[in-house]
């Protein structure tokens, strides 16, 4: 058999490959840039290129690409081919540094909310070197970043990038006054674990809903559901289990270092998570990862479904980002130290995490809000839609005796002076327990577990950098200028913890006690993406975001657009599929059923004195249900066409919040009734049970 050895990264464009195909001269220049981001020159670039298409040809690929993420949440990529026409007829293979660098996507399908009018339709991809070139499908894929021609960021990329270069420059401000000077850069590295489930694809082709919008928009739950909690680490059913291989050999060639597999809480729920990287690389790798899954998924006659809530009542899908800082010298800044200076400077690094999360509660729960993820958050499986930090109890403890000057636990008889003490050793176990907190401090690293399966990673951790840069530079003002660095330091912690401890909650986050409790506290409960998104435009998180180059105003408007706009456009969709299913499938089947049934009575009454309760009571109340769905219908017929007329995205986001979901979920829950009390044999699509128990 194949070694794994043998064959992972063998689609990547990777160090050992540069290495091996780049001259000494060329392959130094090129590290400069990947390592330190200077320019790169077109000397350089041509030979890259060159090396690139011949590893690529050999490889079997005969186009590129410039692979990007635009704002559609997917990525997208324009194929040309090498082949260039030589002057006696054949073709020759071509690819230069130019068309490495940049290319010219016809970008005026995008959405770019208003930054970009469509005549001047043309934005351009630029090479992100730090992200590693890889072949798929027969094309050399190169990881791009996409701009308008007047420099605005039309992707996730770009801002992401700009989010990780502010946390450098803050981060190497405050090392500095530890006296590491050593330290040359700082990069935040993020495991995302990715959740989904997989269904038959015969039984998916049959599904309006499923096929149109990734969710089952109607569905009664079956008998048994996640009750039994027997999925959780269950053992893998055989089909699974060869899509699971299939899966990882795939990503190992491109160089995603899938790590663990198993099946989640739901039925036909499972999850794959990586070993983490570099934030920009994560993301890239996440994005492929989505993709890949759901390619290697038809093969097994399977459909990949990423939706955050692909069956109602079951438990849905979301991704954990895993989120830590380190050094180039491979420091880890959120691991506790072994000395008193690591540790002052772990603590001062988590109290900057810790007030970054409450200034900008809001850029955060927005930075994952979709109609997908608003049916995940609040319900009782992903963390609620308030944001808190788990720190754990003994971290907790720790924080208390700072803030209050008090003696640590009873390991000390004095009270804890930052920059001389040592702090006690935080087991994994402690600190890992509670699942319930959107925000929790695993360790060594913070797990936000908001995301929803579908979202790109690069909006949270955009977000979550950028908040965590401008603490970080609030902190590094006032202690350069300090006199006495320890003491001022000490009281800074202090001070932080002080202000913002309202943030730190270590109970049951699904409980609804804790909710009312945040309220008290003053804590943001940005329920949907309706109530959510505006913030983005909140004075301060402009003053904030702009302040670091993070966004542009223009951009940060334009975001907010775009992304209410996809809100509006989803559940638009879902409406009109229902209305479809409803009038065309859902309603002919039971009143075929109703009616079959009532001539079965009338057939009984012909032949002998009967009374045929039952079918009676039956066909009575079909009826009712068949006049409730129709009712219900034309009511989400009339909310399609009202929010047609109204041109305020604002306006239209809460109309789509405030009517267009409730209609939704008065007709689902009439045809969910009917669906139980219908024969099987009449149903005109797979049902519940057996989506979720058919693999
Ligand atoms: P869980 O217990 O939450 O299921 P897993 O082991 O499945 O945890 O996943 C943890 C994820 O966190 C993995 O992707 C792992 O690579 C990542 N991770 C571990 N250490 C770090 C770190 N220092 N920074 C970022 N991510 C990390
Ligand atoms: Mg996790």
């Amino acid at each position: 058999m194949e070694k794994i050895t043998d064959f992972y990264g063998s689609m990547v464009f990777d160090d050992r490959i540069m290495k091996a195909t780049l001259s000494e001269k060329v392959y130094k220049s090129l590290k400069r840039t990947i390592d330190r981001g200077t320019p790169l020159d077109i000397s350089v670039a041509n030979a890259v290129a060159a090396a690139m298409k011949d590893w690529a040809i050999e490889k079997g690929a005969t186009h590129y690409t410039h692979w990007f993420q635009p704002m559609t949440g997917v990525t997208a990529e324009k194929h040309d081919s090498f082949i260039s026409p030589a002057p006696d007829g054949r073709v020759i293979m071509e690819f230069s540094g130019k068309e490495l660098v940049k290319g010219e996507p016809d970008a005026s399908s995008f959405p770019s909310g208003g930054l970009r009018a469509t005549f001047e339709a043309r934005g351009y991809t630029a090479w992100d070197p730090t992200s590693y070139a890889f072949i798929k499908d027969g094309t050399l894929y190169i990881p791009t970043a996409f701009c308008s021609y007047t420099g605005e960021a039309l992707d996730k990329k770009v801002p992401l990038l700009r989010s990780m270069e502010a946390i450098n420059k803050q981060a190497l401000r405050i090392l500095k006054l530890f006296g590491n000077t050593k330290v040359k850069s700082i990069k935040t590295s993020v495991g995302p674990e990715q959740e989904y489930f997989l269904v038959d694809r015969d039984m998916w082709k049959k599904r309006k809903d499923l096929i149109m919008t990734g969710r089952t928009l109607f569905g009664a739950m079956p008998p048994k559901g996640q009750e039994m909690d027997d999925h959780y680490f269950g053992s893998i059913k055989p089909r699974v289990a060869e899509y699971m291989a299939d899966l990882d050999r795939e990503l190992w060639k491109l160089g995603i270092l899938a790590k663990t597999k198993h099946n989640e809480v739901a039925p036909a729920q499972h999850e794959l998570a990586p070993i983490y990287d570099t934030t920009n690389i994560a993301a890239d790798h996440n994005q492929l990862t989505m993709e890949v899954m759901q390619k290697v998924a038809l093969r097994h006659n399977l459909v990949c479904l990423l939706h955050e809530k692909p069956f109602a009542g079951v438990n849905g899908s979301g991704k954990h980002n895993n989120w830590s800082i380190s050094t180039d010298q491979g420091e880890n800044l959120l691991s506790p130290g072994e000395t008193p200076a690591e540790n002052a400077q772990f603590l001062l690094f988590l109290a900057a995490v810790i007030k970054a999360v409450d200034d900008y509660q809001d850029l955060l729960r927005l930075s994952v809000a979709t109609a997908g993820n608003d049916h995940r958050l609040g319900a009782n499986e992903a963390p609620p839609a308030v944001i808190s930090i788990f720190l754990g109890d003994e971290l907790t403890a720790v924080l208390n005796a700072i803030e209050t000057d008090t003696p640590y636990g009873g390991t000390k008889k004095e009270k804890m002076q930052l920059g001389v003490d040592v702090l006690p050793k935080f087991s994994k176990d402690t600190t890992d327990r509670n699942r319930t907190s959107p925000f929790a401090f695993t360790g060594n690293k913070f797990e936000f577990r908001m995301l929803g399966s579908s979202n790109s990673i690069s909006c949270a951790n955009i977000h979550l950098n950028a908040a965590v840069a401008e603490v970080l530079k609030q902190f590094a003002d006032e202690l350069e200028t300090a006199k006495d660095f320890n003491s001022a330091m000490h009281d800074l912690i202090k001070r932080t913890i002080k202000e913002h401890k309202r943030i730190i909650f270590n109970g049951n986050g699904y409980d609804d006690e804790w909710i009312k409790e945040a309220e008290k506290r003053g804590l943001m409960n940005l329920k949907t993406t309706a109530d959510a998104m505006p913030h983005i435009c909140d004075k301060k998180n402009v003053d904030m975001l702009t302040a670091h180059g993070i966004f542009t105003e223009a951009e940060i408007f334009s975001r907010r657009d775009i992304m209410l706009e996809n809100y509006i456009k989803t559940v638009n969709i879902e409406a009109v599929t229902m209305v479809d299913m409803a009038r065309k499938e859902i309603i002919p089947a039971v009143a075929k059923f109703a009616s079959d049934t009532a001539s079965a009575v009338a057939v009984k009454k012909s032949v002998a004195e009967v009374a045929c309760k039952y079918e009676t009571k039956l066909v009575s109340e079909l009826s009712a249900l068949i006049d409730e769905m129709d009712t219900a219908t034309s009511e989400l017929e009339s909310a399609v066409s009202k929010l047609k007329d109204i041109t305020d995205i604002i306006k239209a986001s809460e109309f789509v919040r405030d009517t267009m979901l409730s209609a939704m979920d008065k007709l689902r829950s009439a045809a969910d009734k009917a669906e139980t009390m219908t024969a099987e044999d009449y149903y005109p699509f797979p049902t519940y049970d057996k989506l979720l128990f058919g693999v």
